[in-house]
């Protein structure tokens, strides 16, 4: 195996936010009142489980909103990092922020420290759409926020957006992209609302306060984030990632990519040495976990071979360029096209799938049904 595949990425999570988005149902809490000095100490703590054999690829510290931890919290943490990783050797060293918090002070103290990739949460640039999903942004701290990421010499910027939300027209939409593109952005990420139960959205949708658009606009949408970005110079690498040549990031691509990686932090997954774990959730405990027993492994479970195999077409047919069938083949001693045979064919007979040169991978209209194409690869 080379030393590529060998490679680990580490993903850490801050779990704290300044407001609690309407629609939002990640592992987060408002950050007042919660212990959060511990938690970075738990966090410094927990870093000691990296294994000093393995070589760490990427590094991704995501949320939560990692930019709602203050700068002397931010500098304790990014110290511990450089004395347990050599980030010079990393290939990409993220941080997720929300445009609010990116002031000078605190793209000085990312770069300092060699962050040299920033995703922001922007979704939209319409400043009512924006109240109305309980965004605590607007459109001039994202210009700002771009602004001063730049000057500091941090180009490599993924703006999130999203379609599909509450009251947004295709014009919307349009505005919004346009506006990142002429911001010189290297990659956008465009999802899709997904309405969670257990959300303040959830609640105004039922009770009828807001409008979510059909299926049909959100399709449309979809449609629409593809061809402009397209036509704008943006290579569409994953269903919904786009992005300059040569910005793909990194990090995630590894995990399409089924590569193994540290999680860290409450609530986070890993996958290591063959075992998916996810730890505990709720700060509280995580922070008793890791100080009681420097472990907060909430669930582990080692992946079958059957379960490898499914994860391998999943999460890398997500990627536009597909997935090399003979690879498979040899790293798990299968015949993959007897195996699928059943529903490659049938895939490509809805006209979903293509295989060419033992390429497998999705068509322009299997991107708009990769859940379904997905789900007929478990095993
Ligand atoms: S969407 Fe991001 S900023 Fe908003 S509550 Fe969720 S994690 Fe926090």
């Amino acid at each position: 195996m080379n030393k590529k595949n060998n490679g680990k990425g580490i993903y850490i999570h801050i779990p704290f936010c300044k407001y609690i988005c309407n629609y939002c149902d990640f592992n987060k809490f408002y950050i007042q009142n919660q212990p959060v000095d511990e938690y970075i100490d738990c966090l410094i703590k927990e870093l000691e489980n990296i294994n000093p054999t393995h070589n760490i690829l990427t590094l991704y510290i995501g949320g939560g909103t990692p930019s709602s931890l203050n700068t002397m919290q931010l500098e304790k943490l990014f110290q511990a990092l450089h004395k347990k990783i050599n980030i010079k050797n990393l290939q990409e060293f993220s941080f997720e922020a929300n445009p609010e918090d990116l002031t000078k002070e605190k793209v000085t103290i990312l770069y300092k420290y060699g962050v040299n990739r920033v995703s922001m949460g922007v979704q939209t640039l319409n400043d009512e759409l924006l109240k109305i999903i309980g965004r605590g942004h607007k459109e001039e701290d994202v210009i700002c926020a771009i602004r001063n990421l730049k000057e500091i010499g941090i180009e490599n910027i993924n703006v999130d957006l999203m379609c599909a939300l509450p009251n947004q027209t295709m014009e919307d939409l349009y505005n919004s992209m346009k506006k990142i593109v002429e911001c010189d952005i290297t990659h956008i990420s465009c999802y899709s609302l997904i309405l969670e139960q257990r959300t303040k959205l959830y609640n105004q949708v039922k009770s009828k306060q807001v409008i979510l658009p059909t299926n049909e606009v959100e399709e449309k949408m979809y449609e629409a984030v593809i061809k402009f970005l397209i036509s704008k110079g943006y290579n569409q690498y994953e269903i919904s990632n786009f992005s300059r040549k040569n910005y793909e990031s990194i990090h995630n691509t590894n995990y399409w990519k089924n590569m193994e990686y540290y999680g860290f932090g409450a609530g986070a997954h890993g996958y290591i040495d063959g075992k998916r774990y996810s730890n505990h959730g709720v700060v509280k405990f995580y922070n008793k976990h890791i100080e009681e027993k420097n472990n907060a492994k909430r669930t582990e479970e080692k992946v079958t071979i059957n379960q490898q195999i499914e994860e391998e077409f999943f999460l890398g047919l997500r990627l536009l360029d597909g997935i090399n069938l003979q690879d498979i083949d040899k790293k798990y001693n299968i015949n993959s096209n007897k195996l699928y045979k059943k529903v490659i064919e049938k895939n490509i007979k809805l006209g979903y799938l293509k295989l060419e040169n033992n390429i497998l991978k999705l068509t322009y209209k299997g991107l708009f049904y990769g859940n379904d194409v997905f789900a007929d690869f478990l095993l």
